[in-house]
């Protein structure tokens, strides 16, 4: 399907036809009006879909707001006023009225997990569990239902929400999975806890060594391992937890389609395993895709992507490659990010280096190369000197490989030192952040590194004034995938806890506009797709989101209750009715 994803000529004529007005014209390019049609070519469908009586917010400079749009085929044919565009139905056009709602562009997510956010969606599910007990009763309640021997997995568990945060360990769920291995990992994804049965099979007992790159938390007395690995030390237990069957990924895409339905997102920036990549394809080619996905693989197998590209092309609309995914640290939740100076909360560790950068320097020997290939390098940096160290790469790799539009990324950007924030702008560095883990981690984030650090943690409104590109997105399955959200925490910095109702380190909220932006535009130009996306003009895609009220007008503290009430792709909708 995404082949087609060109503007049909017939619509063209369609709405010259009618003297349609010019600012709607003013976004063709000559190349886009002159081969109006061609006496060979089949009749195609006129406009398809309408929506009338909104508040359209188009996101373009010259029409920022207009009242209906028409698409025809996958892309927008008209953006104007409601009795302009009703003229171009026809008697097979659907016409939605939105009486008066907001209607945005379609949300990008500038980060998520897409598979592994399906397959949580399938499993059992701690995220809010509000105690150790608790925890522990969700999974013997999931064991309970699952055939022996299956493994338990996903989670999303956090410490950080029980009384006095202790981590958890095996003895809390070892009486009831003696037949289940279980690897349930914490919200952030750099570390789990394995029971008695999964350490077993992964073979790690007392005298397993760290890893490089990792942690194998033991009992202060006994030194047993306590079931907690972090970071690349739960490779140890990935290693030995079987692959899902492709059926199985299927049904979490499945999954996590109808949850990006639901959320009003239109498109993702991946973080892709080839196996995904392979199921994204068959789901593209099948015409089952309702999301449009930017898949970032592996870096350290980049040249994959390259010979991919050589033979096939990046991809379409659709399913596309060009972006590379590496790591420089752990998480803050995991007392895993690197910072130059040790955490408040745990004096004897300043975070660690993940294995992308192990030895030190090759990960920036693998940005050179696939920076030379023409790949985009987005590198997850968390920590203060992770961020500084990266930086730092992309300096020297912009200034080594010569000038090219190569829109690095960090993804995270999360703690800055503040003489690192203007180099982003100055450097073309997009930031790639997740509004959503900033109310997230604000509730405890100044235990672990003070409060000066804090200040400049999640710098949104700092890194806009420097002129940074801010991108936005979830992380999911870390956070809630809903881009609501994600704009409510930016907008507010109200911590989860409900205790700072003005907002956590105020000076760092964005405004709702900011918000918006950092969703729709400043996605579609991290990804190398602004000529197609991000905007609703004539000629990009029809990706739409339609919203049960204005978060343009309401309260800030409302923006959490807002519904999308319908989610259009490519012309199609795809949620609501
Ligand atoms: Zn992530």
């Amino acid at each position: 399907m995404g082949s087609l994803a060109v503007r049909t000529p017939l619509s063209v004529i369609l709405f010259f036809a009618i003297g349609w007005s010019p600012f709607a014209v003013d976004n063709l390019s000559a190349a886009d009006i002159i081969p109006v049609v061609s006496e060979h070519q089949p009749a195609k469908p006129g406009v398809e879909l309408i929506l009338i009586n909104g508040r359209i917010w188009t996101g373009s400079r010259s029409q920022p707001w207009a009242e209906a749009l028409a698409s025809s085929g996958e892309r927008i044919v008209a953006v104007g006023s409601s009795s302009d565009i009703k003229r171009l139905a026809n008697s097979t056009t659907r016409v939605i009225d939105l009486q008066g709602r907001l209607a945005l562009p379609g949300f990008i997510d500038d980060h998520t997990h897409f598979f592994i956010g399906g397959f949580h969606l399938l499993s059992v599910d701690l995220r809010d569990g509000a105690t150790p007990e608790e925890f522990a009763a969700r999974i013997k309640g999931h064991a309970a239902k699952l055939p022996a021997g299956r493994w338990i997995t996903g989670g999303d568990w956090d410490h950080e929400r029980w009384p006095g945060g202790p981590l958890p360990t095996k003895d809390l769920i070892d009486r009831f999975t003696q037949n289940h291995p279980v690897f349930v990992t914490r919200l952030d994804g750099h570390m789990g806890l394995a029971n008695s049965a999964a350490l077993r099979l992964a073979g790690v007992t007392r005298e397993t060594k760290d890893p490089p790159g990792g942690t194998i938390v033991r009992d202060a007395n006994s030194g047993e391992p306590t079931g907690i690995l972090k970071d690349d030390a739960q490779s140890l237990v990935y290693r030995v937890i079987p692959d899902p069957t492709e059926a199985e990924r299927e049904d979490a895409l499945k999954a996590s389609l109808a949850e990006a339905a639901r959320a009003g997102v239109t498109s993702i920036q991946d973080i892709t395993s080839w196996q995904d990549y392979e199921v994204y394809k068959k789901f593209r080619d099948s015409g089952r895709l309702s999301v449009r996905v930017y898949a970032r693989t592996p870096m350290s197998q980049w040249k994959r992507q390259v010979e991919i590209i050589a033979r096939q092309g990046a991809g379409d609309d659709w399913l596309k490659l060009g972006g590379l995914k590496a790591f420089m640290d752990g998480s803050l939740g995991s007392t895993t990010a690197l910072f130059f100076e040790p955490f408040s909360d745990a004096p004897k560790t300043s975070g660690l280096m993940v294995e992308d950068n192990i030895p030190v320097g090759k990960l920036k020997q693998n940005i050179s190369d696939a920076d030379k290939a023409g790949l985009q390098c987005s590198i997850h940096a968390i920590g203060d000197k992770a961020n500084n160290i990266l930086l730092n790469y992309f300096e020297e790799v912009a200034r080594e490989n010569g000038p090219r539009d190569r829109r690095f990324r960090i993804e995270h950007a999360q703690h800055l030192l503040p003489g690192d924030i203007s180099r982003f702008a100055k450097l073309g560095v997009i930031a790639s952040m997740q509004p959503y883990h900033a109310i997230d981690d604000g509730r405890w984030a100044e235990k672990r590194i003070g409060p000066v650090r804090i200040k400049t943690t999640y710098a949104f409104r700092s890194l806009l004034d420097s002129g940074a590109t801010l991108a936005f997105g979830s992380d999911w399955f870390v956070a809630p995938l809903s881009p609501i959200l994600g704009i409510h925490a930016a907008v507010t910095r109200q911590t989860i806890d409900g205790k700072n109702p003005t907002g956590w380190v105020p000076e760092q909220k964005v405004t709702v506009e900011e918000a918006v932006n950092a969703y729709t535009l400043s996605n579609a130009y991290a990804e190398f797709a602004e000529k197609d996306k991000g905007a609703l003009e004539a000629g990009k895609l029809a990706d739409v989101v339609v919203l049960s009220q204005d978060i343009f007008k309401i309260k800030a503290d409302e923006i959490q209750k807002t519904r999308v009430v319908y989610t259009i792709v490519g012309g199609r909708v795809v949620y609501g009715n």
